[in-house]
């Protein structure tokens, strides 16, 4: 069934009696070709591109809880591919570009809104290190814009530019960055993946991995076994847990992100706003509500939920760019659980185990790697072989000293 303006005119002159479930709510087959653990973003879209591009159909994606019920439905839904390392940046520029033309390609509003993404500027010596990155950028062939303060004025009027701590000295600003509607990435990819033949298979949770003779021959699952040719694990803020079913110890730890939305305001922010002198992002969503968040919650947890001194840092860092928020009252805050990888970079390889692949690390970046993380995880599984914007996602990086330090902060998950 595919979804066009025709299609909502008849059926709304039908009683919207024609539409069907978006997806099928199949019973586990006893084996498939390739069984992919985690039904979030990047499981959904590894099985949407392996049926889609490589032809490969016999595909269960495994979700513990329901489709969406993870960090792809709980994120602030920024995208960019504003990045500095070669290793990163035509990775981030893939997605990009997969975004431009997503809903057309899966055929579902996932409201993609390319309306900028500016980060702010403090000092002269961050106005250095912008420069160069939007230099990088360029180079790269992502569009970068280097601003002044009269033009981050112009944009955004009500910052506090004469903070006395913090003055607004400009802003790098990616225009093509944005924001995509979360849990709809998930429902396109589901849907599309489905309609060609994809299992996806919820409630339904991997407690185990079998194993012969070096090679996995399927999982263990709340709604029994299921054999497969090749496993792949999506598992976000679980991987490490997963991955200890094949007696694999991950550089990750599992960290709370939280994320807040305000009460519903006329329109004002008209991009994506991330203040330099502390970790704080805004944007306004289409029904008027400000949805921002901050850093990571600093200790290890699986608890989708948050602590409240996090609360209060975000909150003030906020205020110290806009303090008009001293007088916003917050909806709602939720926690996600991040798998924060020791460089802040993704791992998208194979293991020791020569089918059982692994897709990991995204830490508090990785919706807007979704597509790009889909496309590049299935031609991995499907050839046996890296795509080239994702070969330095290895992950033997962290044994032989090859990091992707994006911000150069070191291995430590709660400074990136
Ligand atoms: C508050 C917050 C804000 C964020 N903001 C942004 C942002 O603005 N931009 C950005 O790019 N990124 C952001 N992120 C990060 C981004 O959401 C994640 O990096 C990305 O969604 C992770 O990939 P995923 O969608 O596949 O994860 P998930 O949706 O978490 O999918 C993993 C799935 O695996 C399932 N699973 C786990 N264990 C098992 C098991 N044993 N068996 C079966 N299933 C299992 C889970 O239930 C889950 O559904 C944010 C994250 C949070 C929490």
């Amino acid at each position: 069934m595919r979804y066009s303006a025709l299609s909502i005119l008849l059926n709304g002159l039908t009683g919207n009696r024609g539409w069907r479930a978006a997806w099928r709510d199949p019973q586990p087959k006893a084996h498939y070709d390739v069984v992919i653990v985690g039904g979030g973003g990047h499981g959904l879209a590894t099985a949407y591109y392996l049926a889609r591009e490589f032809g490969i159909a016999n595909v269960a994606v495994l979700e513990k809880n329901y489709v969406g019920s993870g960090n792809v439905g709980r994120n602030t839904t920024i995208i960019r591919s504003n990045y500095l390392l070669p290793g990163n940046n035509p990775f981030y520029e893939l997605s990009m570009k997969l975004w431009e033309g997503l809903e057309r390609d899966f055929n579902f509003n996932a409201m993609v809104s390319q309306r900028g993404v500016l980060n702010l500027y403090h000092s002269d010596a961050q106005r250095d290190a912008y420069t160069r990155r939007g230099n990088a950028m360029r180079l790269h062939g992502v569009d970068a814009e280097l601003l002044d303060r009269a033009a981050v004025r112009e944009m955004l009027p009500f910052l506090d530019f004469d903070n006395a701590r913090f003055p607004i000295q400009g802003g790098l600003l990616q225009r093509r960055g944005g924001t995509v509607r979360h849990d709809a990435v998930a429902w396109g990819y589901a849907r599309g993946a489905d309609s060609r033949g994809v299992d996806i298979i919820q409630n339904c949770e991997v407690t185990a991995i079998r194993r012969e003779n070096g090679r996995v021959t399927g999982v263990e699952t709340t709604r029994g076994f299921i054999g497969c040719g090749k496993l792949a694990l999506a598992a976000a803020g679980n991987s490490s847990n997963v991955a200890a079913m094949a007696d694999l110890r991950l550089p990750i730890e599992s960290h709370v992100l939280q994320a807040f939305v305000s009460e519903g305001l006329k329109p004002f922010i008209n991009c994506v706003v991330t203040f330099g002198a502390g970790h704080f992002y805004v944007s306004q969503s289409d029904k008027g509500g400000l949805v921002f968040g901050g850093d990571i919650d600093g200790y290890n947890s699986y608890a989708q939920r948050g602590n409240l001194a996090t609360v209060e840092h975000v909150a003030e860092a906020g205020k110290a760019m806009i303090p008009a928020l001293s007088r916003v009252r917050f909806l709602r805050s939720w926690g996600g659980i991040m798998d924060m990888s020791m460089d802040g970079s993704p791992i998208i390889d194979h293991t020791y185990l020569d089918n059982l692949y692994l897709n990991a690390g995204w830490c508090y970046g990785g919706f807007k790697a979704t597509p790009a993380s889909g496309y590049c995880f299935a031609h991995l599984i499907a050839r046996d072989q890296a795509q080239e914007t994702a070969r330095a996602f290895r992950l033997d990086r962290f044994e032989r000293g090859f990091l992707i330090d994006e911000k150069g902060m070191g291995a430590q998950p709660n400074l990136h």
